[in-house]
């Protein structure tokens, strides 16, 4: 997961007809806060306006065509999902909950609140998972405040997540453990077996290049351009590939092996 600049201006459709959807929402719940507590009355949320083209285009381009929480690019295969960060419908603590309703629907349209994500890191982890720090702190409708939330989930678009989580080879963690580094991980399955194997393939690239460079071979300079483009953001997997050669000089008298003796 890497730190995501949108453009701060939103896409026109969310300004425009966004708003509006948002405004007749908040009339309606405060016409009948209870119904929408309970869940008797929920909001139709309108795909046409938030997954709008021009929403999407102007997610992919902002998120170099990956996915926001595991950097996959995915657009050969899927058509991914615009996933909203906090969960327009119902939210959830933690899994296996009841929903708690009527989830933050007045930020369904709203830019800050959008990302672009493969289908797996959305609906096969994420689903409506929101966990605070402090659950009392939750903003339960539109007239609260999301800024006085402690959410759990890292926002890539707020929160730098290389200062939250890195790696161990291909594998994720929380830096000193930290709380929301490990939900985060936890949350989105960071650490989930197809994805371990894709990293895992990426990385023996990485180390391979590496090689080349140590070797001083005669490839070593295109090796070396290769490698400082792999650590791009526009790369898959470039907060691996950072977290990786960070330690480099390091890493290199770790891995080196002794030499078997002759004879
Ligand atoms: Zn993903």
């Amino acid at each position: 997961m890497i730190r995501i600049r949108k453009p701060a201006e939103p896409p026109e459709v969310l300004r425009t007809k966004g708003a509006k959807a948002r405004r007749a929402m908040s009339a309606a719940y405060s016409r009948a806060p209870r119904s929408y507590a309970s869940g008797k009355r929920s909001f139709e949320f309108d795909s046409n306006l938030y997954a709008h083209e021009t929403v999407k285009q102007a997610l992919r381009e902002a998120q170099h065509r990956k996915c926001a929480f595991c950097e996959s690019k995915f657009a050969h295969i899927s058509y991914g999902d615009v996933e909203h960060f906090r969960p327009k419908a119902g939210w959830r603590q933690e899994g296996g909950e009841a929903l708690g309703r009527p989830g933050y629907y007045w930020l369904a349209y709203e830019w800050a609140n959008l990302f672009v994500s493969c289908t797996l890191c959305n609906q096969q982890f994420k689903k409506n998972l929101f966990p605070l720090q402090t659950p009392e702190r939750r903003a339960r409708n539109h007239k609260e405040d999301v800024t006085e939330e402690d959410p759990l989930l890292l926002d890539p678009a707020v929160d730098d997540p290389e200062t939250f989580i890195s790696f161990r080879e291909e594998v994720p963690y929380a830096l000193d453990g930290n709380a929301r580094g490990e939900a985060t991980i936890h949350a989105l399955g960071l650490k989930r077996d197809e994805l371990l194997e894709q990293r895992r393939k990426h990385l023996s690239l990485v180390k391979a290049l590496r090689r080349l460079i140590e070797l001083r071979d005669p490839e070593a300079e295109e090796a070396r351009n290769q490698l400082q483009r792999m650590q791009q953001d526009f790369e898959e997997y470039a907060s691996m590939t950072r977290a990786f050669l960070r330690g480099w000089p390091r890493n290199r008298s770790a891995t080196r092996r002794p030499r078997k003796q002759q004879g």
